[in-house]
């Protein structure tokens, strides 16, 4: 190995989680940092102004790694594309800013598969902890914290229907906070992560931007990371690439990898750590045999029910303004662990499949799949480090989703028709109220759905032989590597991935801080 230089921690991947760590590491021990980002800086303007055009408008651009999957039998062959940030601040530069911490029951499973240390009240402080919420602080918000996270304020008329229409159905509202006490059965209007003069509030921005020229820090842009490097079982530096030239860089500490729920995976399995025969076949020299690295791939599905408006409507400052999570079943035998499996964005606008939309106003419900069974995979194109992982999503494998969706239709359609929605409410244009079978919604979804760009689960975190890291986060089988970021969820959280990833970056951080104390 020839080490250009050395540092005491290095973290792969300035996203969501990636950005935390780096600020918590450098504000609490006084080691030297390297994080290495495969993306540009965050100097797009389009990146921080929070206007839909300009969030679309990145979805696709050179700050999106340009991911799709494989065709998708359940969704009719279709190749969904799944943008994934490739920038400073990752999936936080480019995502549509919803802030929701998921529900308690999602960690309290975590705990429940093993993983001691990440039940809902040991993982409540640190969801807290980065948290600077406009509301103010109580038991379950946060302030001071570097993210700054503010209320829907002036939803459109329809939104506000939307909210009176679950209470007509029995559901809370009026004031509902998701990530409160309670986060099931009461509607509500979204949350988002926006700095103080309404620009987005990035994980980039909240947490590596004050820290960026502290003398313990080194940011590299535009350098991907090829593989870890290895002494032994040892992890002891990486390997990247950076205009042009490979360069080696020492890890005296540990290695963190926060690359993401499709990255993650890839690059261990480039560097020896994954199914043996998955890594043979593509001529990779076996370190580890870790036969769960790529699977348990998890995401959320959503689609449209869509009608026509009676009135006009404000246009939206978030892709969804109001929103309600439910169970759609009530022989979920052990609700204690059983998270809500349905979620509602709700906007003024149609924001349908192209072939649905009219002209005039609209107003949208997409039901969304949270709790998904289907599970996915995650695995080499080739053992070239620039080829993109090859994702198969599987979505709608598991016939109980669709049912879950089904059941999403037909509670858009009881919202839409109480009382609150009589001054609102023109033409269902899609699916059409002629669709009403089971088997002619099952078709629509099938055509229809696509995702929420919350791909998680590749290198789960648990004690079974499937799991690739431990509580701790650390990689089975090597020393000094953990992986801290969306890959290592078990199973997923109802909600926006997000805040659970900061969260997972919180908690990670502080297992390295008492480590070294
Ligand atoms: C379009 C979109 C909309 C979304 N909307 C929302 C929303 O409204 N609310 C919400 O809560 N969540 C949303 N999400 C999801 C949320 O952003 C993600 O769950 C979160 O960013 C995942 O964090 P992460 O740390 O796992 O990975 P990421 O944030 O994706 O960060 C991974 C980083 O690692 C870098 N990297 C990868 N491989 C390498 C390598 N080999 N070398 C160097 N660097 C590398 C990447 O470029 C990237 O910057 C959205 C995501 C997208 C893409």
């Amino acid at each position: 190995m020839n080490f250009e230089r050395g540092f005491d921690y290095i973290i792969v991947g300035a996203g969501a989680a990636g950005c935390v760590i780096a600020y918590r590491l450098i504000k609490n021990l006084g080691c030297s940092v390297l994080l290495l980002e495969a993306g540009n800086p965050d100097n797009n303007p389009a990146i921080h102004n929070t206007d839909m055009q300009s969030m679309t408008s990145l979805w696709g651009s050179n700050a999106d790694w340009g991911y799709s999957t494989e065709p998708e039998p359940g969704l009719g062959d279709r190749r969904i594309s799944i943008a994934q940030g490739k920038v400073l601040g990752g999936g936080t530069s480019i995502n549509a800013m919803m802030y929701i911490r998921g529900n308690r029951r999602d960690y309290d499973r975590w705990k429940f598969l093993g993983n001691e240390g990440w039940s809902y009240q040991e993982v409540l402080p640190y969801l807290k902890k980065s948290e600077d919420y406009e509301g103010g602080a109580s038991a379950y918000r946060g302030v001071g914290g570097p993210l700054h996270v503010v209320n829907y304020h002036n939803p459109a008329p329809v939104s506000q229907a939307f909210v009176s229409a679950a209470m007509e159905l029995g559901y809370a509202g009026d004031g509902w906070d998701c990530n409160g006490e309670q986060q099931e059965n009461g509607a509500f209007f979204y949350q988002s992560t926006r700095t103080q003069d309404n620009q987005r509030c990035s994980t980039a921005v909240a947490f590596l931007k004050p820290i960026l020229g502290h003398p313990n820090l080194t940011v590299a842009t535009n350098a991907l990371v090829t593989r870890l490097l290895f002494a032994n079982q040892q992890v002891v530096g990486v390997e990247y690439l950076q205009d042009g030239k490979l360069q080696q860089v020492k890890a005296e500490s540990e290695v963190i990898l926060s690359c993401g729920a499709f990255e993650s995976p890839k690059l261990l399995m480039l560097s020896g750590i994954g199914p043996a025969e998955h890594l043979q076949a593509h001529g990779i020299p076996l370190v580890v045999d870790l036969p769960g690295v790529g699977k348990n791939l998890q995401d959320h599905l959503l689609f449209g029910v869509g009608y026509r408006c009676k009135q006009e409507q404000p246009l939206p400052n978030l892709l969804s303004e109001a929103g309600l999570f439910v169970y759609t079943s009530n022989d979920i035998d052990d609700t204690s662990i059983a998270s809500p499996d349905l979620q509602f964005f709700f906007g003024p606008v149609q924001f349908l499949e192209p072939q649905y939309l009219v002209d005039g106003p609209g107003f949208t419900f997409a039901p969304i799949l949270v709790q998904p069974q289907s599970r996915g995979t995650v695995s080499l194109r080739s053992n070239n480090p620039n080829d993109l992982a090859v994702v198969r999503a599987n979505y709608l494998q598991s016939d109980a989703d669709l049912d879950v969706l089904i059941r999403g239709i037909e509670l858009s359609r009881e919202l839409a028709n109480t009382r609150a929605f009589d001054e609102f409410r023109g033409e269902e244009l899609a699916p059409g109220v002629s669709v009403t079978s089971k088997s002619e919604l099952s078709n629509y979804i099938r055509q229809v759905a696509s995702t929420v760009w919350h791909p998680v689960g590749t290198c789960k975190m648990g004690i079974d032989p499937d799991a690739v890291v431990n509580p701790q986060l650390q990689v089975y089988g090597v020393e000094r590597l953990r992986v801290v970021d969306a890959s290592i969820m078990p199973t997923i959280t109802s909600g926006n991935t997000n805040a659970p990833t900061i969260a997972i970056g919180e908690k990670a951080a502080d297992d390295l801080i008492i480590a070294t104390r």
